[in-house]
Formats: C-alpha cells, structure tokens, sequence
C-alpha cells in the first residue's frame, strides 16, 4: 500500500526554497528551530485531474498562518501557488494530494528566533483515502481539549496545534475508532482533528462556529453547496448533549472531502440522503475546470 512507504523513501521531486529537488534530498538539520519548537505552518491540499482546489485560499491562508506565528515567509502568495503547480506537473500528479510547508531554520536554536529564516518546501503524492475505513466514520469524544485563543495560535494552521491532534486520534484509534471529536476547553463541540464538523437536523445543518479553530476552506465551500441547494445552514454553539438530537453527521477538509460519520461516542446517526447530496456536489465541483470554479465563487458571494 502506497501510504505505507515511508515518505523519506519516494522518488520524485520537492521544490525546497526556490528550486526543484530530487525527493531524498530535500532534508532539514536536526538543529531546525520548527524542529524543536514546531515553529511552521503549513496547508494540505488535494490535486484533482491535474489542478490544485482551491490554490489560492489555501496559498492565502499559508501566509496568513505565517503571519499570526510571526514568520516572515520569502515568497508572496503567486509564487507561492506557481509553485506548488511546478510540482504538480515536474510530479506528472493527476490526483494526489499536496502539501506546502513553511518553517524556521537553524540560524538560532533559543525560544525567540527572529533572526531564523523561513524556510518553504512543496511536495504532491497519490493519497487516495484520509480516512482509513472506507465506511461510515465513528469518532471518539476527546480527553483533549482546544485550547483558548490566549493560549495558543488557534486561527492558524500551525504544527503545534496538533499534538492535540496526535494525541487524541491514537487514543481513538486504541479504543478502536477512527478519529477524535475535539471540544474545546468550554466544553463546546469543535471539529474532528483534522476535519470540520456538521450535523442534519431536518432540512438544516448545524456546524459549530469557528471561533477557536480553524474555518476549514472544504467547509466554506459546503456551507455555499448546501445554501445553492436551499438548505439552511446554522452556525452556532453546540453541546455534547445535543449530539442525541441530531439525524446525522459529516465532516469536511481537503483531506478528507466529505465524510459520513455514523458515530461519536456514544451517539449513533443515519446514512443521509442530504450527506450523498452534498458529496455528489462536492466531487462534482472540485473537477470543474479552475475558471468555472472562479465565476461560481463570485456568484455564490454575490
Ligand atoms: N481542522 C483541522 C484541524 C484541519 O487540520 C483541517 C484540514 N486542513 C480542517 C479543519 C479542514 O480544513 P480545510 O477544509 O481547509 O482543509
């Protein structure tokens, strides 16, 4: 199985600060300041039949990431998606899945780095499956908690944000389910660890608000798929205990597109009609040609 070659081990290239790299060469010293204290962000992205979805928010949010966690990033938001594209394309990738990746270097290797330079690295491999079943996801309640804006730099997607991550799916997946719903440190329902999160009720989704946790661009892009299909999309606190009320449940992200859950925790819900819909729409609108996608958003904001 493909996902099981370790990534050190591919062949293809990476493009590494500027210039195209063969696989097993683009490394990092041990001395790396994002090493010691996950001091990067970073976006993943999927290739479909060719084109990046959604290049530019997500080569947008890479340097907004980069900005909340005081990094200077060397490359602007055009070069930044030329280049992802360069990768694609040196990679002969039709349908994979892309990362960019931006980090702090060896120069200083104390808590305060402001004299580290950033570094960027690109890379796109095949990755069929985020989710390792194929069926219906069950996710476990969390013992990690989100944590409160003032304690971390939630609005980013930043490594560091996700040992919370780790930590809470490889307890899930011990207690032999297949992600982690995460609350946050109120007690609210937040996301899966990498995924955002909507429940049915009727003809309505509900979905938490993104206060403290990332508005995932897959769920900016579904709320405007399900408004285009006359659904009524509620975003608003929720609570544990109203997971009983609820007829069904997905989660949204780039990785995972959308994917049904069946279950959290004790909570159980039904295969939807309204979730095939949405994944019927979703496939659908991450094959249109980048053009069509253009008018569409500008029509979807007007
Ligand atoms: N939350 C977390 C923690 C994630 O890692 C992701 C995946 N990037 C998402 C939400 C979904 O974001 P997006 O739809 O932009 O991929």
């Amino acid at each position: 199985m493909s996902e099981l070659l370790p990534m050190d081990r591919r062949d293809g290239v990476i493009w590494l600060d500027g210039a195209l790299v063969p696989w097993r060469d683009a490394k990092v010293h041990v001395l790396s300041h994002g090493l010691h204290y996950a001091s990067a962000v970073f976006e993943g992205e999927r290739v479909y039949g060719g084109q990046v979805f959604q290049l530019a928010a997500h080569g947008q949010r890479l340097l907004r990431s980069c900005a909340i966690m005081d990094m200077e990033c060397p490359y602007g938001a055009t070069a930044l998606d030329r280049a992802a594209l360069a990768v694609v394309q040196a990679n002969g990738i039709e349908e994979g899945y892309l990362r960019r990746i931006a980090w702090r270097g060896a120069e200083q290797l104390g808590v305060a780095a402001r004299a580290t330079r950033t570094h960027v690295a690109i890379a796109v491999w095949p990755w069929p499956r985020y989710f390792s079943s194929d069926a219906s996801l069950r996710l476990a309640i969390g013992d990690w908690r989100r944590p409160p804006p003032e304690s971390a730099p939630v609005l980013a997607k930043a490594s560091c944000l996700y040992a919370i991550g780790t930590l809470a799916k490889h307890a899930a997946e011990r207690a032999g389910y297949d992600d982690a719903l995460l609350l946050d440190w109120r007690g609210r329902v937040t996301e899966a660890t990498g995924a955002n999160i909507f429940f049915i009720q009727g003809d309505a989704l509900h979905t938490p608000v993104p206060d403290v946790f990332l508005d995932g661009i897959t769920r900016q892009t579904v709320i405007g798929l399900a408004r285009a299909r006359g659904l009524a999309v509620v975003e608003r606190v929720i609570m544990p205990d109203e997971l009983a009320g609820f007829d069904a449940c997905f989660v949204t992200g780039s990785a995972a597109e959308v994917a049904p859950v069946q279950q959290i925790g004790a909570f159980r819900f039904e295969p939807s009609p309204i979730t095939r819909q949405l994944m019927d729409d979703y496939a659908c609108l991450v094959r249109q040609p980048a053009v069509e996608l253009a008018q569409t958003a500008a029509q979807s904001a007007a």
